[in-house]
């Protein structure tokens, strides 16, 4: 297989660090790395494969020569940069929510959709948000069986879902909340976050839905070919390092039973069943982190069901910087090569 040059935009972040492990525990076939980031990391070093290698300025020159971009910055960078990558014949998989809703724009989970991938006329490929992968990884083989109608979600989201300023900021404030001192200033959360939980995450939009949980309906149609499906969810910052966790009832057109469930998930793609609640065994974040799958316990019937058949209850949880994000795009990759 020809080798690539793969440049990382963010690759001094928590998920463009992570693509740098990925692509290396996958085998993925680099020529060349190019890390790009900020004016602010420039000159810095990464490592990959025992080198070290410098980390260059992320302007639209730094693409030539470029096969394949993974987006691993925010927003407006995305906007800015990848259609300069894309103009410049590289085929970009980005992390951002900048291109997740545009019709021209594959938005891929590989265990779902990996079909759209083929179709993507503007060079870019979006990664979907982590909490919707985690999610949709367990709710999309049971959809296979029983037809999906509604998703109530509730998730318990990792500090580290806000990046490198989140992760070092639940360090900081654990730190200081041990030694006695004073929390001070909690950026980039609103609050403090160790010992609490933050019931926001995002700005609020829509019937005062925040733009997090609406990235859950909104994103979750496109991926799954379902225009139709109906979500609720509630999005929650929680006092946790890694891993993102999920409280899922889901509401299927046919019946289906939590054993049924269970056998099902326990052959699905990235998914790994721990469901022994007698010998208290179920999806913890600390058992899930730094490893790609998603796991599902706590299956059971969902008993405020009116017929009590079509709907189950269940939690999940998952490496949002792994499989929500970099180990997701690096899968999408695999395929353009
Ligand atoms: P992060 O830790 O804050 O890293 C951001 C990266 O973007 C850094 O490498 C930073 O470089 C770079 N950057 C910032 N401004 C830039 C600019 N003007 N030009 C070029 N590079 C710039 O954030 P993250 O958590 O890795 O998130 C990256 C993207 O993935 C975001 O779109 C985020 O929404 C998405 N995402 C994150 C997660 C997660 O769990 N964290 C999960 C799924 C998706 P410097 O170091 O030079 O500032």
């Amino acid at each position: 297989m020809a080798g690539k040059t793969v440049a990382i935009l963010g690759a001094t972040g928590v998920v463009g660090t992570q693509m740098l492990e990925c692509l290396e525990e996958r085998d993925f076939p680099v020529e060349k790395l190019v890390p790009l980031a900020s004016e602010r990391s420039v000159g810095k070093k990464v490592a990959f494969r025992g080198e070290e290698v410098e980390v260059q300025l992320a302007c639209p020159e730094a693409f030539e020569g470029v096969d394949i971009v993974l987006g691993a910055a925010g927003d407006a960078t995305a906007k800015e940069l990848l259609p300069e990558a894309a103009k410049r014949g590289a085929v970009c998989v980005d992390n951002s929510h900048a291109f997740r809703l545009n019709e021209d724009v594959p938005l891929v989970v590989p265990e779902i959709n990996s079909a759209d991938i083929a179709d993507h006329p503007r060079n870019i490929i979006a990664n979907p948000n982590c909490a919707t992968i985690i999610g949709l990884v367990p709710v999309w083989p049971l959809h296979q069986k029983a037809g999906l109608k509604r998703l109530i979600v509730s998730t318990y989201q990792a500090a580290s879902g806000a990046g490198m300023p989140g992760l070092k900021e639940l360090e900081r404030e654990s730190r200081v909340l041990a030694e006695g001192g004073e929390i001070g200033e909690t950026k980039p959360f609103t609050y403090q976050l160790a010992y609490n939980l933050i019931p926001q995450i995002g700005g609020f939009k829509d019937e005062m839905y925040t733009s997090e949980e609406l990235k859950m309906q909104n994103e979750g149609r496109k991926i799954m070919h379902l225009p139709e499906v109906r979500v609720n969810c509630t999005c929650v910052r929680v006092p946790v390092m890694r891993s993102h966790s999920e409280s899922i009832t889901a509401e299927f057109e046919r019946p289906i039973t939590p054993d049924e469930a269970r056998e099902i998930l326990a052959s699905a793609p990235g998914v790994k069943v721990v469901d022994d609640p007698e010998q208290l065994q179920y999806p913890m974040p600390l058992d899930t982190s730094d490893q790609d799958l998603v796991y599902v316990g706590r299956i059971r019937r969902d008993l405020s069901a009116p017929d009590g058949v079509n709907a189950l209850t269940f939690w999940c949880c998952g490496d949002q910087i792994r499989k929500g994000a970099a180990t997701n795009a690096v899968q999408i990759a695999e395929y353009l090569v």
